[in-house]
């Protein structure tokens, strides 16, 4: 889509999250930093430590940063541009692994690191290539004692670890480098993987991570009976002094990172940057007062504000959830406290409790059987699956929803049940499909969250008691008005126009589009699971 063909209704169709205007933005990061920023921090290391930026984009309570600063005398803040994300392909079924729109936004995520981070003194180095090849040759450069980074917890991102550590084990820097630590060999920098971007931290949890209870609800009501969450990590105001260095490099283009541009016309456009995501919570909780409804609005399907989205910055780190846990306590505090304002809270913990699982169930979050290896018949018909992903199935309501993922990379919490529900138990396809598809599209794809809602939805997630089947009739009576703003993409459809006046119109007159389909579903190895949810599928129970 391309908004320049029609810039004046584009303007209306599309709306900028945040909607602050530019001074508006920086007034709130500034702000916001005085709040977060601490006199009383100190240095205690010596050298150059280097900080390997990866899904953690922010300065504000950044532990990898503040770990490094403090053992330092200097901070060299890197990023890789890594082909292994941005030029390859996902595992199974060959989806481009990142797509233009999240491209963009991670982009933007790096132009918003660089200028907070010369704001205080510092600069982001930003090089082509892979980390384990990019970081050794610094340390060696620089004399760098340690390496600080976000530990993350599935496989691609664990292997690159593994690869950075032994490249950095054969660095030999000169003696005197200032480091005190004893890990690695004889003088070789080392490491230093911080855990970071939950709400509670791993090493606080009630439990080891092969005991991490499978049922969200135990984990929960663990997790909140047995400990608390950490305070932000108060960094100092200012940074520097960098390192000196000739060429910084320049925040890589769309076409520099091998993606196609796209824009986005219609919908929801994200602004990517730690400055947009504190303007974000900022415009959610305290400038439009949303935060006290957000437990009746969230399973909306229409604009901005039915819920938080901040996922998209959770994801890439330019958002920490320790943030906003800390907002919420605020807004507790000086405006009100009821359901909604710990429902976010609530969703948050939904967020550790698949990545916390990630940890305890390794790549089997990525397997067709899921963490409990579930054996059931699935199948891969392309033709089907095209009708999904195209938007194209004739089901209005599905149609709809996939065309704002492939359009803007976001859909609503409710849409994505809806559309995976449609894959897997109506049309029986193969769920690791359509979470390759997710995780090509969304702006806020993170491999736990999205693996661990996929299993779910497929009925191969941990909790055994789960049933998410969705009834698309009576899903889209409820979302009428979302579907009506996406629906102009069922136009290759005869007859769409006089039949949208009624839903159940537009489903008998589906039904025809993809007899296929209809067989599947009525006869379909799923059939005899399924328990129709009258007012959708996860969070009718309580506890969802
Ligand atoms: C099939 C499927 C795939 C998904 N893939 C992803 C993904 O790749 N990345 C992702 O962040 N979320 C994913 N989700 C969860 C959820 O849909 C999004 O987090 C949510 O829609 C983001 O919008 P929001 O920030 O306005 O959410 P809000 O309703 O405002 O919730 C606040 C925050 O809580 C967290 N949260 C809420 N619901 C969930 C959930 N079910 N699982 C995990 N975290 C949650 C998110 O961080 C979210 O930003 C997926 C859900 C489904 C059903």
């Amino acid at each position: 889509m391309n908004s320049r063909s029609d810039s004046s209704s584009s303007k209306v169709m599309c709306q900028m999250v945040p909607g602050l205007d530019t001074n508006e933005k920086e007034y709130i990061l500034d702000q916001t930093f005085e709040l977060y920023t601490s006199k009383m921090v100190k240095r205690n290391g010596k050298g150059t430590a280097i900080v390997w930026f990866r899904n953690d984009l922010r300065v504000l309570d950044n532990e990898v940063l503040f770990k490094a600063w403090v053992d330092s005398e200097s901070v060299l803040p890197v990023y890789c541009v890594d082909p292994r994300v941005f030029q390859a392909s996902t595992r199974y079924f060959g989806f481009p692994k990142t797509g233009g729109l999240r491209g963009q936004f991670i982009i933007e995520c790096l132009v918003d690191l660089k200028k907070n981070l010369m704001k205080r003194g510092l600069n982001l180095l930003i090089r082509h290539g892979k980390p384990e090849e990019i970081i050794p040759t610094l340390a060696k450069d620089f004399a760098s004692h340690a390496v600080y980074a976000q530990k993350e917890t599935c496989s691609e991102e664990v292997n690159v670890e593994k690869l950075v550590s032994k490249a950095l084990r054969r660095v030999q820097l000169p003696h005197s480098t200032g480091r005190s630590t004893s890990q690695g060999s004889a003088n070789s920098p080392t490491l230093q993987l911080v855990w970071g971007g939950t709400l509670y931290h791993l090493d606080d949890l009630p439990f080891s991570t092969n005991s991490i209870p499978d049922v969200y609800t135990q984990f929960r009501k663990s997790v909140e009976a047995k400990c608390s969450i950490r305070s932000c990590a108060k960094i100092s105001m200012s940074l520097g002094p960098a390192p000196c260095i000739e060429d910084w490099g320049c925040v890589p283009s769309i076409e520099q990172l091998g993606l196609q541009p796209q824009e986005v016309s219609k919908g929801l456009r994200f602004l990517g940057g730690e400055t947009a995501a504190l303007s974000r919570v900022y415009e959610y909780f305290w400038k439009k007062d949303f935060l006290k409804i957000y437990k009746e609005t969230r399973n909306g399907m229409l604009g901005p504000d039915y819920s938080t989205k901040f996922s998209p910055w959770l994801a890439s780190g330019s958002l920490s959830p320790r943030f906003i846990y800390e907002e919420v306590k605020r807004y507790e505090k000086e405006r009100l406290a009821n359901d909604s304002t710990y429902w976010v809270l609530f969703e948050l913990i939904w967020r550790d409790y698949f990545r916390f699982i990630s940890v305890k169930y390794g790549n089997s979050i990525f397997h067709l059987g899921g963490p409990r290896n579930v054996e059931r018949r699935w199948n891969q018909d392309q033709r089907l699956f095209d009708s999904w992903r195209n938007g194209c199935t004739g089901y209005p309501l599905i149609d709809a929803n996939m065309k704002e993922l492939s359009a803007t990379g976001f859909m609503s919490n409710r849409g994505r049940q809806i559309v995976c529900s449609f894959l897997v138990r109506d049309m029986g396809i193969d769920w690791r499909m359509g979470a390759e598809w997710f995780e090509t599209f969304l702006l806020d794809y993170d491999p736990c969250s999205n693996y661990g809602n996929w299993t779910y939805g497929a009925g191969v997630g941990n909790d055994p008691r789960e049933d998410r089947y969705f009834s698309i009739p009576k899903q889209a009576q409820t979302y009428d008005p979302a579907v009506s703003m996406w629906h102009t993409g069922c136009r290759s459809c005869k007859n769409f126009q006089e039949r949208r006046g009624t839903f159940l119109e537009n489903y008998t007159w589906s039904k025809l589009c993809l007899s296929n389909l209809e067989t599947l579903m009525e006869t379909g190895p799923l059939q005899q699971e399924k328990t129709v949810m009258e007012d959708g599928g996860g969070r009718r129970r309580k506890d969802t």
